[in-house]
């Protein structure tokens, strides 16, 4: 990067703020994937203000600028692949405002998840969005990824409680979305169009978020299921039962294992799979639900239905479900975590066809865990990419993946976006249409094309081109 450029980006931000030894930009050249990218340069901006200089400035010089928040992401999507600036939100990190009367929170992008949920819950209030990284990942990248979490399947996904975004475009323009309102319909709704647009048309520099009275109560339980697909039918027959769990989630037995060998706690692993369902609401209402959900387990086949008994125990299993993802990668050097999502009544049908890829795979270290209750599953495969002939394994697994999913009237990707690993196949899903109206908006809000370049399958060209990264 030329010198007068990061001149002009120490006097924006200050030159402690602006990294440009090999070092600090290694750090920032990766997700939680196996893509890496090294930048030119990582600049950590504090206002609204020095990121829309910023931007006017990349935009000029056609400088392409990676938006990144905790680096969490398990699609690509922070990683800088043509080069140039980072830009990390994690300095905009203040609760700006916790309004109890209309229900609703202000925030910068670089608060962390888990300390928003924090901050409403001590006050009667709640915040469902629950990324299982939610102690790391921040509200920012959740945006960008319209996250999900276990208890999406009652509450609904990030989008859901966005009720408006500040957002600088690629011009360094700040535009103001949505509202403060329970409803509002003024114009097109540009607040959906920016949730999930995986910082391609702009970077969030604060939230309006949407805030629901706390549940009064919780309980937990536990199904253990001989049959993987069994599990697949109590699902099924759970929401037939017309019950709609807060969470409803899937371990495999190999998942299991190896979440056993780190926590050692105690799990059934001779089971094919458990499901982990928690239920809420009022106290009263808590107990029938109980009913209902053990009674359409033991209907589907359950080995066991347990429930927690003490807020102890409960944390202890849900310890368990978000430890599924680092457990998992103690199995080797990288870990490639799929989101496919397919309609709930097909998740037994599609458990049944994953026991045939996991034939034809031998070798691959393969588990499956997911959110159930919403038809979002998360096979996961361990791999070295250094074994010759790995990666393009694990590729060829990830299309049949995606066909998989689409054949059963599912998605690609229900929480994690598209990113770099599945740029590929995002034609498949949106059809060519589809992906001509993507790429015009884009044009539109980003004309440049220095908004994170390379993802989605936005560039011009095939949908895919940029697939795998670029990076070094
Ligand atoms: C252990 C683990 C568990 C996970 N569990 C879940 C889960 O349950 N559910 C789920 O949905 N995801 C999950 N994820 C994926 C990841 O945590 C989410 O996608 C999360 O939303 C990423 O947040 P981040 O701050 O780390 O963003 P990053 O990874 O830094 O960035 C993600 C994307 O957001 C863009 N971005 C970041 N900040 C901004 C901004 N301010 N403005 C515009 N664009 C921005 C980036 O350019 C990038 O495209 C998990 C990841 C891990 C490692």
């Amino acid at each position: 990067m030329r010198a007068e450029v990061l001149a002009e980006l120490r006097a924006i931000v200050g030159p402690q703020y602006v990294l440009d030894r090999l070092e600090d930009r290694i750090c920032y050249s990766t997700d939680a994937t196996w893509e890496r990218a090294v930048p030119d340069v990582v600049v950590l901006p504090e206002t609204t203000e020095q990121v829309s200089r910023i931007l006017r400035l990349a935009n000029r010089e056609g400088i392409p600028v990676t938006p990144r928040g905790a680096g969490t992401g398990l699609s690509g999507g922070a990683v800088p692949v043509r080069g140039g600036i980072v830009l990390s939100l994690t300095r905009m990190n203040r609760i700006l405002e916790i309004d109890r009367r209309n229900l609703l929170a202000v925030v910068q992008p670089g608060v962390v998840t888990g300390d928003l949920q924090q901050a409403v819950e001590a006050v009667g209030l709640f915040y469902p969005p629950d990324p299982a990284s939610l102690r790391v990942s921040t509200i920012g990248g959740n945006i960008a990824e319209n996250a999900g979490g276990p208890r999406c399947f009652k509450y609904g996904v990030t989008r859901d409680y966005v009720l408006g975004l500040e957002v600088v475009l690629a011009t360094g323009e700040v535009l103001r979305t949505g509202a403060r309102t329970v409803k509002s319909v003024t114009g097109y709704d540009l607040t959906r169009l920016l949730v999930g647009s995986e910082g391609t048309l702009g970077v969030v520099t604060e939230a309006t978020l949407r805030l629901i009275p706390k549940p009064e109560h919780q309980a937990t339980l536990m199904a253990v299921f001989s049959r993987l697909e069994e599990a697949g039918e109590a699902v099924s027959r759970i929401v037939a039962a017309g019950v709609v769990p807060a969470s409803l989630e899937i371990i495999d037995q190999t998942a299991l294992k190896v979440v056993e060998e780190f926590l050692q706690i105690g799990l059934p692993t001779e089971a094919e799979a458990v499901l982990l369902i928690s239920v809420d609401g009022w106290r009263e209402a808590v107990a029938r639900q109980v009913e209902r959900v053990a009674g359409a387990c033991r209907e589907a086949g359950a080995a066991a239905v347990e429930v927690a008994r003490t807020p102890e125990e409960e944390a202890e299993l849900w310890r368990a479900r978000r430890s599924l993802n680092p457990a998992v990668t103690r199995l080797g050097p990288v870990k490639v975590g799929e989101d496919v999502a397919v309609p709930p009544a097909q998740v037994p049908e599609f458990l049944r066809r994953f026991q045939y890829l996991r034939q034809k795979y031998t070798g691959l270290p393969m588990v499956v865990y997911g959110h159930a209750g919403d038809g979002n599953l998360h096979p996961n495969v361990v791999v070295d990419p250094r074994r010759p002939g790995e990666r393009e394994r694990v590729e060829a697994w990830l299309a049949e993946l995606a066909r998989l999913a689409l054949d059963l009237g599912g998605t690609l990707s229900g929480e994690h976006g598209i990113g770099t690993l599945k740029a590929p196949f995002l034609e498949w899903e949106v059809g060519p249409v589809g992906l001509q109206v993507m790429r015009a908006i884009k044009r539109a809000l980003d004309p440049r094309g220095i908004l994170n370049p390379g993802k989605m399958g936005l560039d011009e060209g095939p949908a895919g081109e940029v697939a795998g990264g670029g990076g070094t």
